[in-house]
């Protein structure tokens, strides 16, 4: 089956649902996920800002300008990547996305990611990395890529299948703090090697 065609449901199904009824009627679109549905990295943030809700595409803003920049120092095109949020809708004022809200999205994340099957999922800010490393600390373990099992919840019916996560902080958060900045500069920088030696090793 056709992946975009499957994402396409996947992001069907969000509105059919009525996922957080109560975003969506202050949104004003479904920021669903951009990219390339066949991508070896899904780049996790948080939730749609303003420019993000007016456009309907994630990382569109600042934060995604900086984002586009730290891809470009690695020689990875946006096109080639696949760049999503855990919330789909923007919160009112940009507050932060409230753990029931993340909750009920989850389930379509996990289904995103596992159509799009990536080999690293770069989780960005402690929101997205909670999502998949619940008990660790961004501040420990950025930069630090960790092989996790996930069950699968459709495609592959039942099986268990593996994936890294590499935790980064949240482009946002560094983009104004000199040192948080060049921390996610020097781990955005790692991202070609643990590809490499994921392609390796398979
Ligand atoms: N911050 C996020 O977490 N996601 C976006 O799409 C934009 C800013």
């Amino acid at each position: 089956m056709n992946k975009q065609k499957l994402l396409d449901d996947i992001e069907q199904s969000i509105k059919q649902n009525k996922v957080c009824n109560k975003l969506a009627k202050t949104a004003n679109n479904l920021v669903f996920g951009d990219g390339n549905p066949d991508a070896e990295i899904v780049f996790v943030g948080e939730a749609p800002g303003k420019n993000e809700d007016l456009q309907g595409k994630p990382f569109v803003g600042v934060a995604g300008k900086f984002l586009d920049e730290m891809l470009s120092s690695i020689n990875m095109k946006r096109e080639k990547v696949y760049i999503t949020n855990i919330v789909k809708y923007r919160p009112p004022n940009n507050r932060d996305p409230l753990p029931e809200e993340k909750k009920e999205f989850l389930p379509y994340l996990r289904s995103q990611i596992e159509v799009i099957n990536p080999k690293i999922i770069a989780t960005l800010g402690r929101h997205s990395m909670n999502c998949f490393l619940p008990d660790l600390q961004i501040g420990q373990i950025h930069g630090q890529p960790k092989r996790i099992k996930i069950s699968s919840i459709a495609t592959t019916e039942g099986k268990d299948y593996s994936v890294i996560i590499m935790p980064l902080f949240h482009p946002a958060a560094a983009l104004y703090n000199g040192s948080m900045r060049q921390t996610l500069i020097e781990d955005f920088a790692l991202l070609p090697n643990v590809l490499k030696k994921i392609t390796k090793d398979n």
